[in-house]
């Protein structure tokens, strides 16, 4: 089976972990700042806050920009459920925007239309997640001008996306939002087994999250009410939550930040390797806006189901039985049962719907062989062609 993702453990990566076993600290010691320091170096922001994973990243932050009950926040529907969760988590409304047809991510025109709406309802956002698809960045400077326009703050959700670009700035450096996250789940590019990291410029929205990711917990006296009782203390200011990654996660994450360069890289020479070999075929490969320099976490194609004389399932069923472990990203969240309850209706949001019958993920990882990648393509061909 060739899977659609894995990940790329090297000896360097083993060592690295073997050695935090063997210190003092596997949790709560250097490593976490140190892979923090380096993933915010990389990308250009001031700081980073590692977690146990992009879901609880998105949960700190959208409680460091304030949102609670009576709010809403704001999300693309193709995206994975903790983009959306992270709103419900905090007693707020979710709401979602519809996509670009090109580049599948938010788009920035139904976004505004449906801000106009809301005005004259009083409904607005007070939280846009922008879901970078694939790695490939949302219009982040019209969105930016958007939440200017309408007082909405900005999480960039770029679990796909760590060591792409916009407009030849890594993702991450929050030109045009509050905060990024990025996962390390073993799928993405880089990984840590389990993890994520909220980054930001504001060292206020910094400390917020440092307090929340360990139980609102301090022993900085800055943040106390009043002098500590001894050395010994330290202080509950917030209700906050057990989200810290450990010492291990974070040496491998170091260890792993060597290669992102590389990574990114090969996985674009697999990109542009797959445009040309699928060129010609009845299907639609990944639109890469010319603003955008994407981190490849997928590579989505679309059937052209009226060229097609399989259904999209069919499509998606044989490549599996001949090896080719597709995948579909994603189930558009509002049609989720958990959603479907708060009255979402399908038609909704008509650009996600098409998109979802459309879409099949092909295998893209480092670790890809150019020979690997020739059997998908062959297999594909094959499934596309039988029985036109
Ligand atoms: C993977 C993913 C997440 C969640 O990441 P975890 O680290 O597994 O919590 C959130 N959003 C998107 C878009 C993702 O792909």
């Amino acid at each position: 089976m060739i899977p659609y993702g894995k990940q790329d453990v090297s000896q360097a990566d083993i060592d690295a972990v073997v050695e935090v076993l063997r210190s003092d600290f596997l949790t709560q010691g250097p490593k976490v700042p140190e892979f923090e320091r380096k993933v915010a170096q990389h990308v250009g922001a001031k700081h980073g806050v590692a977690v146990n994973s992009a879901t609880s990243a998105l949960h700190i932050a959208c409680k460091a920009l304030g949102l609670g009950k009576g709010d809403w926040l704001w999300t693309t529907p193709i995206t994975f459920v903790a983009s959306a969760n992270c709103g419900l988590y905090c007693g707020a409304q979710v709401d979602f925007v519809d996509i670009d047809p090109h580049t599948y991510n938010l788009s920035p025109k139904a976004l505004e239309s449906k801000l106009k709406k809301a005005r004259l309802e009083n409904r607005l956002p007070k939280v846009l997640v922008a879901v970078h698809l694939c790695g490939q960045p949302c219009d982040m400077e019209a969105i930016h001008r958007l939440s200017q326009q309408y007082g909405f703050r900005i999480i960039e959700d770029a679990s796909h996306a760590i060591g792409g670009k916009y407009q030849g700035e890594f993702i991450g450096n929050g030109r045009y939002s509050d905060i990024t996250v990025f996962s390390f789940h073993p799928v993405k590019i880089v990984t840590t087994a389990e993890g994520g990291m909220a980054l930001t410029n504001d060292d206020e929205l910094a400390s917020r999250m440092d307090l929340l990711r360990s139980h609102g917990v301090t022993r900085d006296q800055n943040l106390m009410t009043h002098e500590p009782d001894g050395p010994w203390y330290y202080q509950q200011v917030e209700l906050g939550f057990n989200y810290r990654m450990t010492e291990l996660q974070a040496a491998l994450g170091i260890s792993q930040m060597d290669r992102l360069d590389t990574f990114v890289a090969r996985r674009h020479e697999l990109a542009r390797r797959y445009d040309e070999l699928l060129a010609g075929l009845p299907i639609t490969t990944p639109w890469q806006h010319p603003d955008s320099y994407s981190g490849f976490h997928l590579y989505v194609i679309r059937l052209q189901l009226d060229v097609i004389t399989k259904t999209h399932r069919q499509v998606f069923e044989s490549l599996r039985e001949q090896g080719i472990a597709v995948n579909v990203h994603y189930i558009p969240v509002h049609t989720q049962p958990y959603y479907q309850r708060m009255g979402f209706r399908q038609e909704e949001f008509p650009e996600a719907m098409r998109y979802y019958t459309e879409a099949v993920s092909l295998p893209l990882y480092q670790a890809l062989g150019y020979g690997e990648q020739d059997i998908v393509v062959a297999k594909l061909r094959e499934v596309l062609h039988d029985g036109n």
